[in-house]
């Protein structure tokens, strides 16, 4: 550890984590007493988790009770949005940021105390944070990602999922998965304010080459990437590449559906996220080609799990893995080896 990077707070010697969203409007330290470093932190699979942030899985570690958040510069509270999910007892809220949707944190609404997402944090501190343990792997019904990352660096993960007749095991599953239509696959954000369908490629115009015309299935990635890491506020995000006259309703270049909003990733590609509950929704780079989208796969209700197996058809490729060089290298190391070995089976 570099001596600007601690601080002496009362005696203590604490480490200074940085952590900034894709936009920067979210800029803030956290401390954490030098012998609790590495930070532990842990994935979450739960249907809450993965459909309000679009993605995977989240990624979070708890911050000792009391510590806050410093935030920096004209960053605060008043660039993030809250979303209290119904099926958490209330007891939590997620915060994303209100210009890229960034997923940020989740507070205990009753005590104030921070969980922060482990994805924003800069590529110097990510080196200090440890994975350690998994969440309601379960409630991905097909183990979701958990079933590709199970060993990082040399930690393997402690799985922990809530007892079959507790509460917590139901209210995590989808209540409403839909019943299976095999034409349609339903889209939909944790608050249901973005709620479309995606048709299985045969329905549409397949000139432009985008499906796996043999299997009817769309083409789908893993992406670990630095904007990807960055603008979802978490490490991993499935994305599915379809044309937008795949959806229904249609929805038009500005990606503007229900209550998504839109912000602009870079010269060429625009990004959008459910303004109520933060979920990213679509990326579409123009110099992708006409109208082809890539639509997040965390709000994906296909009954057979979270990899959505019967509609998607798995790259053994990996999108970002260099970006993962700087930033957390066991992390891309893992997602690698896992998705060839789990891609392997999946063909
Ligand atoms: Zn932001
Ligand atoms: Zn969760
Ligand atoms: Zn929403």
């Amino acid at each position: 550890m570099t001596e600007e990077s601690l601080a002496h707070v009362d005696g203590q010697e604490k480490k200074i984590f940085t952590a900034r969203c894709h936009c920067e409007s979210i800029v803030f330290t956290f401390f954490i007493p030098t012998p609790d470093t590495p930070l532990s932190a842990y994935l979450c699979h739960c249907s809450i988790c993965r459909s309000s942030t679009g993605t995977l899985a989240i990624c979070h570690a708890v911050l000792p009770a009391g510590e806050r958040p410093v935030f920096i510069g004209s960053s605060g509270v008043h660039n993030l949005t809250e979303y209290v999910p119904i099926g958490r007892s209330g007891r939590y809220d997620f915060r994303f940021c209100s210009t890229c949707g960034a997923h940020v944190a989740s507070t205990e609404i009753a005590t104030g105390d921070w969980i922060v997402s482990t994805s924003i944090v800069t590529d110097e501190d990510a080196r200090h944070i440890r994975f350690t343990e998994q969440f309601f792997t379960k409630s991905a019904q097909d183990g979701g990602i958990s079933s590709l990352i199970k060993i990082i660096g040399n930690t393997e993960l402690e799985t922990w999922n809530p007892e079959e007749e507790s509460t917590q095991a139901s209210i995590t599953e989808d209540a409403e998965s839909q019943a299976a239509d095999p034409e349609a696959l339903r889209l939909q954000c944790h608050c249901g304010g973005v709620n479309a369908k995606i048709m299985r490629p045969s329905n549409v115009e397949l000139s432009i080459g985008t499906s796996n015309s043999s299997t009817r299935k769309w083409p789908a990635t893993l992406d670990i990437g630095r904007d990807s890491r960055l603008v979802n506020g978490c490490h991993i995000t499935g994305w599915v590449r379809l044309p937008l006259t795949a959806c229904v309703p249609a929805i038009g270049r500005d990606l503007k559906i229900g209550t998504a909003k839109a912000y602009q990733l870079s010269d060429t590609a625009v990004h959008s996220f459910c303004g109520i509950c933060g979920a990213t929704l679509m990326s579409l780079d123009s110099s992708d080609g006409d109208d082809i989208t890539l639509l997040a796969t965390g709000t994906l209700k296909a009954t057979e799990g979270a990899m959505a197996r019967e509609w998607l058809c798995w790259s053994p490729e990996i999108k970002g893995y260099l970006d993962t060089a700087d930033f957390d290298p066991d992390f891309g190391e893992a997602v690698k080896t896992g998705m060839e070995q789990w891609a392997s089976q999946d063909s």
